[in-house]
């Protein structure tokens, strides 16, 4: 299923986007959870529930309604990966941005995380003014949704805690994440993180090495990697994390961008007001943002 978070004039709530069309499950049977993290935390019986409604519940078009990020305030910041694609890591190491570590390639995944404050959905604006120091980036990930709380779960068992997965535009200010070394200020201005269009689940998208990531930048295609050149996979990422922590339902892992943003340029070529970003994951869809 797509799930997606979308508003009109009866309020937010949750829904299954099918094509250019929203089932709203919830007006067909009113005791589901309204809020889509709490059908993420509602697991399998919830989805078994909307699964039920979904034939007969009415629906909307897209184009009526406001999508907002599937998950719009997340319990927790969002986690995120550095550094988890070879040529990423080799060209941000060139770009002299990078004042955090010496070896080119991690040994060790690079986890950071950005303020839950910073999530927008799809169509709103990233925010340039957010930045002081007019050097905003772009990064197209694959982001993780975790469904069954996780700690100590070895890779091999990591797919069973998946509830699905969504786009994630991890925006930074790369002036901002070379001065203050570590990275949460140059990642966490407001709107930079757009989400969505919609959360895939993990069923739907059972092989995820034959999946491509594209951004474009007012059209021109900047990204364009496999998911399976990923340093760390999705296994190795969670496995790692709750090794060490607890993660919940809702929480959101970043998995890290591929070669070709802005500082990969020479010279960079930041974000300007005026701009379009739109990231596409084969199977999730395309997430656009407007930069003002
Ligand atoms: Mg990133």
């Amino acid at each position: 299923m797509r799930l997606v978070t979308f508003e009109d004039e009866a309020g937010p709530r949750f829904g299954v986007l099918e094509h250019d069309l929203i089932r709203d499950v919830l007006a067909e049977d009113s005791g589901l959870p309204t809020d889509l993290l709490d059908v993420v935390r509602g697991g399998k019986q919830t989805l078994e529930r909307i699964r039920h409604t979904l034939a007969v519940a009415p629906s909307v078009p897209v184009a009526g309604v406001r999508l907002r990020a599937p998950i719009p305030e997340p319990a927790g910041n969002v986690i995120a990966v550095g550094r988890n694609y070879r040529d990423h890591a080799q060209e941000f190491t060139k770009s002299g941005f990078d004042a955090s570590e010496k070896a080119v390639v991690p040994q060790h995944p690079v986890i950071f995380t950005k303020a839950r404050s910073s999530v927008v959905g799809p169509g709103a604006p990233i925010r340039t003014s957010n930045d002081p120091t007019n050097s905003t980036d772009y990064e197209g990930e694959l982001a993780v949704v975790i469904g069954k709380e996780a700690r100590s779960v070895p890779a091999s068992d990591v797919f069973a805690h998946v509830f699905g997965y969504t786009i994630i535009n991890d925006v930074t200010a790369r002036e901002l994440q070379s001065r203050h070394v570590q990275w949460f200020v140059g990642k966490s201005p407001d709107t930079f993180c757009p989400m969505g269009p919609c959360i895939v689940t993990v069923d739907e998208m059972p092989d995820l090495s034959v999946t491509e990531l594209r951004t474009t930048v007012n059209g021109e295609i900047r990204q364009k990697f496999s998911l399976s050149d990923m340093i760390f996979d999705v296994p190795t990422l969670v496995a790692t994390l709750s090794e060490v922590m607890t993660l919940r339902p809702g929480d959101l892992i970043a998995t890290g961008t591929g070669p070709g943003v802005g500082i990969g340029f020479d010279p960079p070529r930041f974000l300007e007001p005026g701009d379009l970003v739109e990231i596409t994951i084969d199977g999730i869809g395309m997430l656009s943002n407007p930069v003002e």
